[in-house]
């Protein structure tokens, strides 16, 4: 087998997931990050995500054959691998009455969607079945992810399979290839910078930018996740709850603000959120509406969203070898496994190893 090596910058869902498949691959692999599993910051995605897969790409495009790849994988953690963080939960997708679909919902609620053949358990609702002011609905066999659990798993797989973490902030993407732990020049960096990567030298992508969302984290539990085809506050808000596996709370959101860099809580889109979700599940609190809730805390993510897609490509710059895996928008998770495979593919090609090794 041969052994590369190779820097990933990045520690969120996008660079763990690469580096842990390219050490399976006996590749020697050091990660650089400005954040790591653990901390919580405006400038890292990956902790505030709910997380879960409900299928977001729009056409016959690479991000669905990038959720294609991932579902089976967590499926798989989730019904055998329980220290990942990861369980199975029923998705329930509504339609509401009387609102235009939000346009990135329209094919999530399709009576008859493209991953119709792909996820477990996929059937129709029967009218008595659904929630007041919804005038039908599709539901199927997701998972929830616990990210306070997942990311630490996935560091320990890839200190597992010895690939070296360090922190650090690397100011131009060429500047990487001299931070492998071997103190040699690295052959290939992989950038998994997310929504940073607007700013890093050497990429400054001005096609990223963040797609705000703000959540709320409840102690309560719900029956299922749920989602609906829009909200009665705009095409920019939408409603989500998802109950994270293992105690990690039940996820409220949210709103999808494009632009929008604001780290503070807005206490109006809060309210609006939680009012939302009572509305469609009163079980969430009993039935004693917002009231009922039992806040663990607030929080703002920024989703790096990228103008015509996430950008899996290789390139060369300054004489170093980059393999790009950023700009996964709202689909980090759920196109994970799909993008990573990708960009292995594409750091092979860079080290002209045959795709089968
Ligand atoms: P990040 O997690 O931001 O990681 C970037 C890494 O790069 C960090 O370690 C950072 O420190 C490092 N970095 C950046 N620049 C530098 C530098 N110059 N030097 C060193 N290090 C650097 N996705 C789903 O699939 N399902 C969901 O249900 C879902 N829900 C979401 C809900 C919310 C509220 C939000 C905000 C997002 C949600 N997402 C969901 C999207 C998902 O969270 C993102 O797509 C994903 O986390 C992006 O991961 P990333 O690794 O690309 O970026």
């Amino acid at each position: 087998m041969s052994s590369a090596k190779i820097v990933v910058v990045g520690a969120g869902v996008a660079g763990l997931t690469t580096a842990l498949l390219l050490s399976k691959s006996g590749h020697s692999i050091t990660v650089i990050a400005k954040h790591m599993p653990g901390d919580y910051s405006i400038e890292y995605t990956s902790p505030w995500a709910g997380a879960n897969f409900f299928p977001f790409s729009t056409a016959e495009d690479l991000a669905r054959r990038w959720e294609r790849a991932t579902y089976p994988e967590l499926m798989h953690l989730a019904t055998k691998v329980p220290e990942s963080g990861i369980h199975v939960q029923d998705a329930n997708i509504y339609v509401a009455e009387g609102l235009p679909v939000t346009p990135f919902m329209q094919d999530l609620v399709d009576e008859k969607p493209w991953f119709e053949g792909l996820v477990h358990g996929f059937r129709k609702f029967q009218e008595h079945e659904l929630p007041k002011g919804m005038v039908s609905g599709t539901t199927f066999k997701s998972v929830c992810i616990n990210t306070a659990i997942y990311l630490p798993y996935l560091m320990g797989q890839c200190l597992k399979h010895g690939v070296v973490f360090k922190r650090g902030i690397v100011d131009h993407i060429a500047d990487a290839a001299g931070m492998h732990f071997s103190g040699k020049k690295a052959d290939v960096v992989v950038n998994c910078t997310g929504l940073l990567a607007c700013k890093l030298g050497g990429v400054e992508d001005k096609k990223v930018v963040p797609a705000r969302g703000q959540i709320v984290l409840v102690r309560n539990e719900a029956p299922a996740m749920y989602t609906t085809s829009a909200v009665h506050d705009g095409d920019d808000e939408m409603l989500y709850i998802m109950m994270r596996a293992a105690g990690g709370g039940t996820i409220l959101g949210g709103c999808y603000q494009k632009g929008n860099w604001s780290p503070e809580i807005d206490p109006n889109l809060a309210n609006r959120i939680m009012k939302r979700c009572v509305d469609i599940c009163p079980e969430l609190s009993g039935g004693k509406g917002v009231e009922g809730l039992d806040i663990i805390r607030h929080g703002v993510g920024l989703r790096p969203w990228r103008e015509g897609g996430a950008r899996i490509e290789k390139e060369v710059i300054n004489g170093v070898k980059v393999v790009h895996n950023y700009g996964a928008a709202g689909w980090g998770y759920q196109a994970s496994y799909g993008m990573s495979e990708d960009t292995v593919a594409l750091v092979k090609e860079s080290l002209n190893i045959p795709s089968k090794l």
